[in-house]
């Protein structure tokens, strides 16, 4: 199960409808993901897309979240941008100006103290930006869920599945519908009839993302540095930095050309000694026009898609899930551009 199943299912229970979860969970992009929830992208100093309202949304859904396991689930987290330059200092105080910004950028450009920094312009802050540990989020969900016999662990075999207009059966689970949230492994699901890459018109593009995990005892940061990598630290002096970026790429493993490109870009951000003790690496679920991919291809609800929650999911995942919910028990509209129907 990864963030789309979660918040799926946490919709369903919080609505007070039956669900059963079924999931390989040896899979999935959530696990290995960063965990951030930044509602800015710092690259080009803008707002995330929709941001105000994924934000808005996210925040008492994952506190909703932490009641019911038990269990905090996010964590305020300061996120300083590396300034590489004057024109940089000058876009960032640009951008604190425009509406939507002002809510997340502080104005005042930060003098770095940290001698293992380089950042000579100064570093830039967002401000309510949170940080979830989705690896324990995901296991600890899944025995919440385990304990009320609500979790099948199980590889998910689409011929086993039949579909009528008014139920849906998977061996011995009959249900109204069937909710498929499985992220890149929707290339392989037959009931997802878009183009995928790297054929055709590649509506679904798989975006394989590697981290490497150091050791950098001399770097003593308990912000997360944005530069031309993010470096998030994750304590005992622990630090998971990245991401790689590779396009129509749905390999698994992880690879030394990744390790060698995000320690070239860390080796410019810091000056202190480090070593990559362990690489991760998961599928990004994207989409050609980098919009989620919301709602039923067909023209019954028994079947409908949860997906493409591209570079962002973590934040976008609750707001999403509402949307699938609203439209499959009350109708409601998809809001047009997360509609999967704009590919159909
Ligand atoms: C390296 C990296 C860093 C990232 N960092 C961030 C970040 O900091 N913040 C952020 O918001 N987003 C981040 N993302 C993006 C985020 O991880 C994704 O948007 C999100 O996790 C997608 O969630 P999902 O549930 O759709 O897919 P997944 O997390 O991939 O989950 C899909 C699940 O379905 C299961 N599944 C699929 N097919 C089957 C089947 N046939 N049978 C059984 N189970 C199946 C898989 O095992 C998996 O558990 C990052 C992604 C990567 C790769």
């Amino acid at each position: 199960m990864g963030i789309a199943g979660l918040v799926f299912s946490k919709t369903l229970r919080d609505k007070g409808k039956s669900f059963v979860v079924i999931d390989n969970p040896k899979q999935g992009a959530t696990k290995v993901s960063g965990g951030v929830l930044n509602p800015t992208v710092l690259k080009r100093f803008t707002p995330a897309w929709n941001t105000v309202e994924f934000v808005l949304k996210a925040a008492p859904f994952y506190e909703s979240l932490a009641r019911d396991i038990g269990q905090q689930v996010l964590s305020g987290v300061a996120i300083h941008r590396i300034l590489a330059s004057v024109e940089e200092q000058n876009n960032w105080m640009v951008a604190c100006d425009k509406e939507i910004l002002s809510r997340f950028l502080s104005p005042e450009i930060l003098k770095n103290k940290n001698t293992a920094i380089n950042a000579s312009f100064g570093l830039g802050a967002v401000t309510q930006a949170q940080i979830m540990r989705p690896y324990a989020l995901l296991k600890t969900y899944q025995d919440f869920l385990e304990n009320q016999d609500l979790y099948i662990k199980d590889q998910f075999d689409y011929q086993g599945l039949i579909v009528s207009k008014s139920f849906v059966q998977y061996k011995d689970v009959k249900a109204t519908r069937i909710v498929f949230a499985e992220g890149s492994g929707v290339v392989h699901n037959p009931y997802f009839t878009l183009d995928v890459s790297p054929k055709g018109k590649k509506v679904f593009v798989g975006n394989k993302g590697e981290y490497i995990i150091i050791k950098a005892p001399g770097l003593q940061s308990q912000t997360i540095l944005k530069g031309p990598v993010m470096v998030i630290p994750l304590g005992d002096d622990l630090y998971k930095v990245g991401a790689s970026y590779g396009r129509d790429d749905y390999s698994t493993n992880t690879t030394l050309v990744a390790c060698e490109e995000i320690s070239a870009k860390l080796s410019k951000m810091i000056s202190c000694d480090f070593s990559v003790v362990d690489q991760v690496t998961g599928i990004r679920p994207t989409v050609k026009d980098r919009k989620p991919l919301v709602g039923c291809l067909q023209n019954s609800k028994s079947v409908s898609f949860l997906n493409g929650l591209g570079t962002r999911g973590l934040t976008m995942a609750p707001g999403l899930a509402g949307h699938l919910y609203d439209y499959l028990e009350n109708d409601v509209q998809i809001p047009e551009p997360i509609d999967i129907q704009r590919f159909a």
